[in-house]
């Protein structure tokens, strides 16, 4: 048997059509793919066409993002425990990093610490799918960064419509993925998404502005727009998952609050051994992962305990889509073993 991975896109027939109508059409870079996922896009989130740009990545996202908040030499906050993408965008943008630990037991960014710290632009990841709630930051620039947390809701509003700004990715393994790479840059704000659009279109352009090519293809477009369609279905079927977990008494990590719904992109289980659970499933051909080693930290020092003692108790189990009950039952009893 072979090894059942941490995680898998799930990709069907209906992209492969889609794919092979962007190839057969002859039209393949950015075009009326990439512009009808923009729209649709707006649907989903509950905003008017115009408000949605697609980029090449969430790294392109958060960068571009930055840029509309001419945020070089301001200082950005971002938490420690995150994708590295954010360090990156900082750096590229010329901003002056202000790194925050985690609220304790959580893996989202710890808003009483942000407030105290004198930044003028904050990355807040909505972390494994869990919403962090920003109600109460002022002052601040809030980028929210939903890489990991497509539908979840805050007060019943989607993250991304909370700050200033909202960013995806589309990488594949996240929510839903078009195609391997692909961002997205969304805002209440249309005069920061028109400004984001005109840094992207680079080519044949009369001005000497500064800009880059950060453009999705038609191809990753069109992929886009049946993933973004089975979204609620996927979501659905990571969420009986992770119920599933949750019944048959796994400990996993949830945050419970009456004004939040996470959706569930990680299933974390809290354990003290996590190197004899990742190692147990290994020997059933179950690959998990801690979510973030120490190593990962932005900063792994004691100056961040929170985040520190995470990467001390934490294995991400495989939660996906394409997960089969009976793969999901076989995980339950190895771990439970
Ligand atoms: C994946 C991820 C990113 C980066 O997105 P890419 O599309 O891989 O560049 C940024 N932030 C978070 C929280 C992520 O999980």
């Amino acid at each position: 048997m072979t090894l059942l991975p941490h995680n898998k896109p799930a990709l069907g027939i209906e992209e492969e059509q889609a794919a092979t109508k962007v190839i057969r059409s002859a039209w393949l870079a950015q075009g009326i793919e990439v512009e009808s996922f923009e729209n649709e896009f707006c649907e989903f989130i509950g905003l008017p066409y115009g408000h949605a740009v697609c980029v090449s990545s969430g790294t392109a996202a958060l960068y571009l993002s930055l840029w509309s908040l001419n945020a070089q030499n301001k200082k950005i906050a971002f938490p420690v425990y995150t994708c590295s993408s954010l360090r990156h965008a900082v750096a590229m943008v010329g901003g002056i990093e202000v790194l925050i630990d985690v609220k304790e037991g959580t893996p989202n960014m710890d808003l009483d610490t942000l407030k105290r710290s004198e930044a003028d632009i904050a990355i807040i990841p909505h972390m494994f799918g869990f919403p962090n709630d920003l109600s109460g930051i002022v002052g601040i620039d809030v980028i929210e960064d939903c890489a990991q947390a497509l539908g979840a809701k805050v007060n019943g509003m989607y993250v991304g419509l909370h700050g200033r700004i909202g960013i995806y990715s589309f990488y594949a393994t996240k929510l839903i993925t078009t195609g391997g790479q692909g961002g997205m840059v969304i805002s209440k704000d249309k005069s920061l998404i028109d400004s984001i659009r005109d840094y992207r279109e680079f080519d044949c352009r009369k001005d000497a502005n500064k800009r880059f090519n950060f453009q999705m293809t038609d191809l990753q477009g069109a992929i886009g727009r049946i993933q973004l369609r089975k979204l609620p279905g996927f979501l659905q079927r990571r969420h009986e998952i992770f119920g599933a977990y949750l019944n048959a008494g796994l400990p996993l990590m949830d945050i419970v609050n009456e004004n939040s719904h996470p959706i569930r992109y990680r299933a974390v289980l809290i354990t003290k051994y996590p190197q004899q659970i990742i190692k147990s499933l290994l020997n059933n051909k179950i690959k998990s992962i801690i979510p973030i080693e120490d190593w990962e930290l932005l900063d792994k020092s004691e100056l961040f305990p929170n985040a520190l003692n995470l990467t001390k108790c934490t294995v991400s189990l495989p939660i996906y889509p394409l997960l089969s009950d009976y793969e999901v039952n076989k995980i339950i009893s190895t771990v439970l073993n």
